[in-house]
């Protein structure tokens, strides 16, 4: 982890695959112009951003580590996975990510059908560009904001797309330990994101922290701009103790969110650690 805005790499970046504003290839030009040694694309419960972002990497003269963010839930919890270095012909992930993306498109038209008796827009508001995306209430956002209801994404989360909203609606998601094996089977790290993020009505908890380290956690994402502080110390303590590495990144979103690409970034060395334990954790 490290706060020194110079060189390191951002490990957690969305693109249009999913629900960011900006291509692969913006990504990984806009990393080099602010002197990211490099970066990892992790769209949500998708790699089909990978071929350009690496070629606009290498293009670009920086360093790319393929990942995804994977929807999971645990006891009841939305968590985050990060998964680094899969390999993406791997059959059982595969199988597994094409459940959480049909999942997600019926519950987006369901979204979409309780928003749309209240406000004027159409699914093919919300797919307008194309539905190959791994869809999500940010795209419903978008549609709701295209329409004058709301300013800008964040307004309309708060407003009527948060969980507690008669228009929410849960997605199937991975239990998270179950996430974790696919991705080591996969030949990949895997990563806890955001585990203190403010949305949350907790942080994550030493409990669960050492029951995912069994389950192959290699890392936590320490570092993040949705983080509330106070929550912090015991996740920094209890990560120390099971061993897991500790990454930094933005999640950035394009103009989706405010989080800027680079704001938190992860130490060369460390990256140096997640890579080592590609392949070689069974
Ligand atoms: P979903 O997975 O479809 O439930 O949507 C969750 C996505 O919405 C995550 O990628 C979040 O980054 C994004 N998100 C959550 N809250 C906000 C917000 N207030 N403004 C913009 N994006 C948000
Ligand atoms: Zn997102
Ligand atoms: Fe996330
Ligand atoms: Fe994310």
């Amino acid at each position: 982890m490290t706060n020194e805005l110079r060189g390191g790499y951002d490990l957690h970046t969305h693109s249009l695959h999913s629900d960011g504003t900006t291509s692969p290839a913006e990504i990984a030009a806009e990393a080099a112009a602010i002197g990211l040694e490099g970066f990892a694309l992790t769209d949500h419960d998708t790699v089909a951003g990978w071929n350009e972002a690496r070629e606009a990497a290498a293009a670009a003269g920086i360093d790319f580590l393929p990942g995804i963010e994977i929807t999971t839930k645990h006891r009841g919890f939305s968590r985050h996975l990060l998964g680094y270095g899969i390999d993406p012909r791997s059959e059982e992930l595969l199988a597994a990510l094409g459940e959480v993306r049909v999942s997600r498109l019926e519950r987006a038209r369901e979204m979409v059908r309780r928003v749309a008796r209240d406000y004027a827009i159409t699914w093919d508001d919300v797919v307008r560009e194309g539905d190959a995306r791994t869809v999500g209430r940010p795209h419903i956002a978008d549609a709701l904001v295209a329409a004058g209801y709301f300013p800008d994404r964040s307004a309309a989360f708060q407003e009527i797309l948060h969980p507690g909203s008669p228009y929410y609606l849960g997605t199937y998601a991975i239990d998270t330990p179950e996430a974790i094996r696919l991705v080591r089977a996969a030949g990949g790290a895997a990563v806890l994101a955001h585990p203190a993020a403010s949305r949350q009505k907790a942080p994550v908890q030493d409990r669960e922290l050492s029951e995912l380290a069994r389950a192959g956690l290699l890392g936590v994402e320490l570092d993040h701009p949705e983080h509330r502080e106070e929550w912090l110390p015991p996740i920094i303590a209890a990560a120390a103790e099971h061993g897991l590495i500790a990454t930094g990144s933005s999640d950035y979103h394009g103009a989706g969110k405010p989080n800027l690409l680079g704001e938190r970034r992860t130490a060369p060395e460390t990256v140096e650690r997640l890579r080592s334990g590609l392949f070689t954790r069974s």
